[in-house]
């Protein structure tokens, strides 16, 4: 923790000035953002909307189709939607030079709101109510959009000038592979990276990574008056469930991650969706296991495939059924590790300074449970962690934004961008 404070220059008082006056811009701004539905599949004008404003900023903003090769890449993943019609954007805002560079990562998909019926707003309305901004999105992580978008915006209206390059990017399948980020990680080079998700004043220098998996399962379909006759699938899952239970216990019984220790139970193995049998009369000939499990930081995706392919296969060995008709395992979605970042590097470090600046508290590390897209700056060894505003309900019902949150947060970036890549003349 630095013990001086930074300086506020008279650019940084210009800037946060700057910001003060348009608090109400950013917020509408998040707003806007959430009236897109940017499901998987359904980012286009969303993205359309961010590059236009990324233009009418004054950036050389770029719009491009991910390759389909990318799905290849390690840590890639595959969402089973192609790519094409639903860009990545980013925008650079060209410094005089000789400064350090920063890139200002937000994703702009959601996740779906269902079940819809659970929410007392209209998930793509954009709803104030006192401090409160609602709608999927607003949280997680449109508040970090619109933060990202803004900040050159209000550096270009106080007439400052950088030295080094800043590059906002705007990227899809967060929530699904993480794709749109790996593309954008491999396309620009920075000196530092921030992913402006929403952190809640927090800096998340550690996350797990996640992998997706399904088991599927084959049975005998038969008419259910002689039940016996078939083997029902979905009762041949009941095993399969249970040694993958193990295997989440067995992995949260290992040597704890340093960054995450103290964190009650850091690894979790889902088994989210279970699709099987289509008819109560029907003995169920098939059944799917769809299942999430994340790993440490360090930990590969290949060491975690194994580890899951001989749970099953253990299992799968002690039913006579099952050891002739072993289960299917394969991948989709998520297959990426996690990643961390040292809070000794110059950017964190300062970054912090700036947090202790306007919060007038330490800015706390925290380590995340769930996966994030700062993982590919680090992997390239761009240093990288997420920081933004606050909120609650990400992928839950009546999700919103905490709109004092924006300011502040906005005053941290600003400030430290002023301070990372320098003022130019
Ligand atoms: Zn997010």
């Amino acid at each position: 923790m630095a013990d001086i404070l930074p300086v506020v220059t008279p650019a940084i008082e210009r800037l946060w000035a700057e910001i003060d006056r348009r608090g109400d811009e950013l917020v509408q701004t998040v707003a806007e953002l959430v009236r897109f539905p940017s499901v998987l599949g359904d980012e286009a004008a969303a993205q359309a909307y961010v590059a236009d404003h990324l233009r009418d900023s004054g950036l050389e903003t770029e719009v491009w189709d991910l390759d389909e090769s990318l799905k290849e890449l390690p840590n890639a993943g595959d969402s089973g939607v192609l790519f094409a019609g639903r860009p990545n954007v980013a925008g650079t805002l060209r410094g005089a030079g000789s400064g350090q560079s920063l890139i200002l990562n937000g994703h702009i998909d959601v996740v779906s709101p269902e079940p819809v019926a659970a929410w007392t707003v209209d998930p793509w309305g954009g709803e104030i109510v006192g401090d409160r901004l609602y709608g999927r999105g607003a949280y997680d992580m449109k508040s970090g959009d619109a933060l990202n978008m803004l900040l050159p915006r209000f550096l270009r209206d106080a007439g400052i000038g950088l030295r080094g390059d800043v590059v906002v990017q705007s990227v899809i399948e967060e929530e699904c592979t993480g794709n749109g980020a790996l593309d954008a990680s491999l396309r620009y080079p920075a000196d530092a990276a921030l992913v402006t998700e929403p952190t809640g004043g927090n800096f998340t220098r550690a996350h797990v990574g996640v992998l997706w998996f399904r088991v599927a399962l084959a049975g005998v379909s038969w008419h259910a008056m002689q039940a016996w006759k078939g083997v029902n699938a979905i009762s041949k899952a009941v095993p399969i469930i249970q040694a993958l239970e193990a295997l989440d216990a067995r992995l949260n019984a290992q040597p704890v991650h340093p960054a995450f220790a103290g964190i009650e139970h850091p690894i979790n193995l889902n088994i989210g969706v279970i699709r099987g049998g289509d008819w109560p009369s029907t003995v169920p000939g098939a059944c799917e296991l769809h299942c999430r499990l994340s790993l440490y930081p360090g930990q590969t995706v290949a060491e975690t495939r194994t580890e899951i392919e001989r749970s099953i296969a253990e299992a799968a060995a002690a039913d006579p059924w099952l050891r002739d008709h072993p289960p299917v395992v394969t991948y989709d979605g998520f297959g990426s590790a996690g990643s961390e970042v040292s809070m000794d590097e110059p950017a964190v470090t300062l970054l912090s300074a700036w947090h202790q600046s306007v919060f007038g508290a330490p800015m706390r590390p925290v380590s995340g449970t769930g996966i994030n897209d700062m993982r590919y700056f680090n992997f390239r060894g761009i240093p990288s962690g997420c920081y933004g505003a606050g909120g609650a309900n990400a992928h839950a019902a009546d999700e919103w934004l905490d709109i004092p949150s924006m300011v502040p947060a906005a005053k941290v970036l600003g400030a430290f961008m002023l301070d990372w890549c320098g003022v130019g003349e």
